[in-house]
C-alpha cells in the first residue's frame, strides 16, 4: 500500500480494508482495480452511507461499498429509476412531439408524467413496452455530466422541453445541474444510475395504467398523463406480485363490502362510514371482544367529548403542529364576544390527561391503563381516501397508559403479549415488530432516551421477540414500537403501535405524589393495537376474502326452504338458532333453492340450511358451508350445539 500522499484519497471497504487511489477516482474504476468481474457485475456504489453513481468521482476519503443486483435496496431502485428513464425515451422515439416531465420511482415502481395532447391507449402501452424492450437489448451506455445552470436552460428552451426548464429553476443554487444520457437519449436527473441499459431486466417489469396528474399537483397548471410501471429483479417476483394484485382486487374490501352489505360512502360526507346492519355487526362483535380483553388485561374504559374548545389543543401543541389535519368548529356561543373556536378531536391523549388530572394521583395508582374507543376526526386530502381503510372519520382502540420510567418495559410487554393474543385470535399468526429510534431533531437528554429505548428492546426480547431497528424513526419527544402484520396475501400492514411520551404529561401538567411526598411526572405510553376498528375490519375482508370467522359473520346462517311446506320448520330452525345466540335469518321466498344458495353465497352467509320434506319429516337440517359444494344432512339439535359452539368468540371458548 503506498502512503497517502496529498493527491491520494484513502477508501474504507466493508471488510475494514483501506486501499489508496488518486483524487477523483470513480467507484467504477475501484470495482475495476480489484476484479473485472466485479466492473461488469457493479450497479452503483454507497459512499459514507449515500448512494453514489458509479462514475460520480470521489474527493475525499470515505467509506465505500460497491452495489452488484444482489444488493436488493439499491438494485431495485436503480431498475425502477432507469426504467422510468427507458420509458421517457421509449416515448418519445415513439411521439417526438410528447413533452417529458419527471418520473420518480414510487412503490413497487415509477411513474412519469407527459404532455401530449392525444390520451395514451392500452395499445400505445404495449407499444411503449416493446420500444423498451429494444432499448434494454442495445444495452446502452448510461452517461452523466455535470453543465452549469445557463447552459442547461439553454439545451431545454431550444430542445423546446419547458417542463424541463421550470425544473432546473427549482434546483436549488448549491445543486448541481446533472444531466445524464441513455444511449443518445438525454434527461435531467439527481441520478444515480445503472451502467448502462443492458443491466435491466427486460421480463422483469410491465407498465399498468394511465391517470391524469396536474403538473406540479397544481390544478390551475397543464393536465399531464401518467404512466405507471411496476419493476422487480426478475420475471418470477413480477408474476408473484401481479398474482397478488389480481388476488388483491379479487378481495377488495370495498367490492366486498357491497356485496355483503356491509357499508356505503357517499358525497355529502367524504371519508366517513354509513355502517349497514351488516357491517355494524362485525364492528360491534370485534369492539366487545376488545372490551372484554381490555377489562382482563387491566384497563379502565373511558369516554372524552368530541368536541373540544381550542384551548386543550393549544395546550396539548395540536393546534400548531397539526392544525391542517383538524376541523375546525366554530360557535356563537350565547353572550360570547367572539366566536368560540373548537376543533373535533383528531386524538384522544389530552382528553385522557384532563381525567388523570382529576384528582391527587399517587404513584400507587400507577401503571394507570385508560382505554378509550375514541372517535376521531382527521381532515385527509381527498385523493388519499381509500374505501375504509383511509377515512377522515375513524375509531381507534385507543390507550394511554400513565406510568413511571421503571415501569415502561413491564407495561411494554405485557402490551406485547395482549397484543400477539388479540392477533392470533382474530387471525393473523404473522406478524412483526419495528423499533423506531431518536430522531435528529428531538427533545430530552441522551439519558432518558437511552432508558426509553433500552426498555422497549429489552421488552421485546423478554417477550420472546425480535424487532428491526429502524434508526431515526422515533417521534420528536420518544421512541416507539410498531406493529406490522402480514395478511393471508402477503401484504403488510401497520396496526399496533406502543409509543413512549414525556412531552404531553409536562404539557399538560400531569403529575402524581411519589413515594417521597413529593410531585413527579408521569410518562404516558400511547397504544393502540388493532389501530382503528374501521382500517382493521378492511383488513380482516380482505385477509378473509369476505369468509369471516363465524364469530365475527354478519349474517351466521340463512335458513332457506326448498318447498312451501317447510315454511313453517324453516322458522322453527331460526327459533332454534337464534335461542342458541346465532345470528340466523329465515329465506322462504319462492325462489329455487340454487338461486337462493348463490345469492347467499355472493353475500358470504357462512352457514345455508336447506329445508325440504325430508327434513321436515326427519326433523334434520341440510348443511352446506360456504365454499364447499357438498351438503350435509344433520339432526337439528345436533347442529345448533355445534354451530353455538364455534360461534363463541376465541377469548370465551
Ligand atoms: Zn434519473
Ligand atoms: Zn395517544
Amino acid at each position: 500500500m503506498s502512503p497517502n500522499s496529498p493527491h491520494d484519497i484513502a477508501l474504507t471497504f466493508p471488510d475494514g480494508n483501506v486501499r489508496h487511489y488518486p483524487v477523483g477516482v470513480t467507484p467504477a474504476e475501484v470495482a475495476k482495480s480489484i476484479a473485472p468481474s466485479l466492473a461488469k457485475a457493479a450497479i452503483s456504489a454507497q459512499v459514507n452511507g449515500a448512494h453514489w453513481d458509479l462514475q460520480w468521482p470521489l474527493e475525499a476519503d470515505a467509506q465505500i461499498a460497491l452495489n452488484t443486483m444482489k444488493d436488493d435496496a439499491a438494485a431495485l431502485e436503480l431498475i425502477r429509476h432507469d426504467l422510468a428513464h427507458v420509458m421517457a425515451r421509449a416515448v418519445q422515439e415513439l411521439w417526438p412531439d410528447v413533452k417529458v416531465t419527471i418520473g420518480p420511482v414510487r412503490d413497487m415502481g415509477w411513474f412519469y408524467d407527459f404532455d401530449r395532447a392525444e390520451p395514451f391507449t392500452p395499445e400505445d402501452l404495449g407499444a411503449i413496452e416493446a420500444k423498451m424492450k429494444q432499448i434494454i437489448n442495445a444495452r446502452e451506455p448510461v452517461r452523466t455530466e455535470v453543465w452549469d445552470r445557463a447552459r442547461a436552460i439553454a439545451h431545454y428552451e431550444a430542445a423546446n422541453e419547458p417542463y424541463k426548464v421550470e425544473l432546473i429553476a427549482r434546483i436549488p443554487g448549491d445543486q448541481p445541474i446533472r444531466m445524464y444520457w441513455h444511449g443518445g437519449w438525454q434527461d435531467l436527473c439527481r441520478g444515480p444510475h445503472l451502467q448502462h441499459t443492458g443491466q435491466l431486466p427486460g421480463d422483469a417489469f410491465k407498465l399498468m395504467s394511465v391517470a391524469g396528474a396536474y403538473w406540479l399537483g397544481d390544478s390551475s397548471r397543464p393536465m399531464l398523463q401518467r404512466i405507471y410501471g411496476i419493476a422487480f429483479r426478475n420475471r418470477e417476483d413480477l408474476k408473484a406480485h401481479l398474482t397478488m394484485l389480481e388476488e388483491a382486487a379479487k378481495r377488495d374490501h370495498r367490492k366486498l363490502g357491497k356485496e355483503m352489505d356491509l357499508f356505503h360512502m357517499q358525497e355529502e360526507a367524504p371519508g366517513q362510514i354509513f355502517w349497514h346492519a351488516n357491517g355494524w355487526t362485525i364492528y360491534t362483535q370485534l369492539q366487545d371482544y376488545m372490551r372484554r380483553q381490555q377489562r382482563r388485561g387491566g384497563y379502565v374504559e373511558v369516554n372524552t367529548p368530541q368536541v373540544v374548545n381550542r384551548r386543550l389543543w393549544e395546550a396539548s401543541g395540536h393546534w400548531e403542529n397539526y392544525r391542517e389535519n383538524m376541523f375546525i368548529v366554530e360557535v356563537d356561543e350565547e353572550g360570547a364576544k367572539e366566536k368560540v373556536v373548537n376543533a373535533l378531536k383528531p386524538m384522544n391523549c389530552p382528553c385522557h390527561v384532563q381525567i388523570f388530572n382529576h384528582g391527587i394521583k399517587s404513584y400507587r395508582d400507577l401503571p394507570l391503563r385508560m382505554a378509550e374507543f375514541g372517535s376521531c376526526a382527521r381532515y385527509e386530502p381527498s385523493g388519499a381516501l381509500h374505501g375504509i381503510m383511509r377515512v377522515r372519520g375513524f375509531t381507534q382502540d385507543d390507550a394511554h397508559i400513565f406510568a413511571t420510567e421503571e415501569q415502561i418495559e413491564s407495561e411494554a410487554k405485557k402490551f406485547i403479549e395482549f397484543l400477539a393474543m388479540v392477533y392470533a385470535d382474530l387471525g393473523f399468526e404473522q406478524w412483526r415488530i419495528k423499533l423506531s429510534t431518536r430522531p435528529e431533531k428531538r427533545i430530552g437528554t441522551e439519558e432518558s432516551w437511552d432508558f426509553a429505548e433500552g426498555a422497549l428492546a429489552n421488552a421485546v426480547t423478554a417477550a420472546g421477540y425480535a424487532y428491526e431497528i429502524f434508526e431515526g424513526e422515533g417521534a420528536f419527544y420518544g421512541p416507539k414500537l410498531e406493529f406490522v402484520l402480514t395478511d393471508a396475501i402477503g401484504r403488510d400492514w401497520q396496526c399496533g403501535t406502543f409509543q413512549v411520551d414525556p412531552n404531553l404529561p409536562e404539557r399538560l401538567d400531569a403529575s402524581y405524589v411519589g413515594a417521597d411526598g413529593a410531585r413527579h411526572r408521569p410518562i404516558m405510553l400511547h397504544r393502540a393495537c388493532l389501530g382503528s376498528f374501521e382500517r382493521f375490519i378492511g383488513i380482516l375482508i380482505e385477509n378473509f376474502s369476505g369468509k369471516l370467522p363465524l364469530w365475527l359473520a354478519p349474517q351466521q346462517v340463512v335458513v332457506a326452504s326448498i318447498v312451501s311446506e317447510a315454511d313453517a320448520y324453516v322458522h322453527e330452525v331460526v327459533a332454534a338458532l337464534t335461542a342458541a345466540g346465532l345470528r340466523a335469518e329465515a329465506d322462504i321466498r319462492n325462489e329455487k333453492i340454487n338461486y337462493k344458495v348463490r345469492e347467499h353465497s355472493l353475500a358470504k352467509v357462512p352457514v345455508i340450511l336447506a329445508l325440504g320434506a325430508r327434513e321436515v319429516a326427519e326433523r334434520s337440517v341440510s348443511v352446506r358451508r360456504l365454499g364447499d359444494n357438498r351438503t350435509d344432512s344433520q339432526s337439528l339439535d345436533t347442529l345448533v350445539a355445534a354451530l353455538a359452539t364455534e360461534a363463541t368468540p376465541p377469548d370465551l371458548r
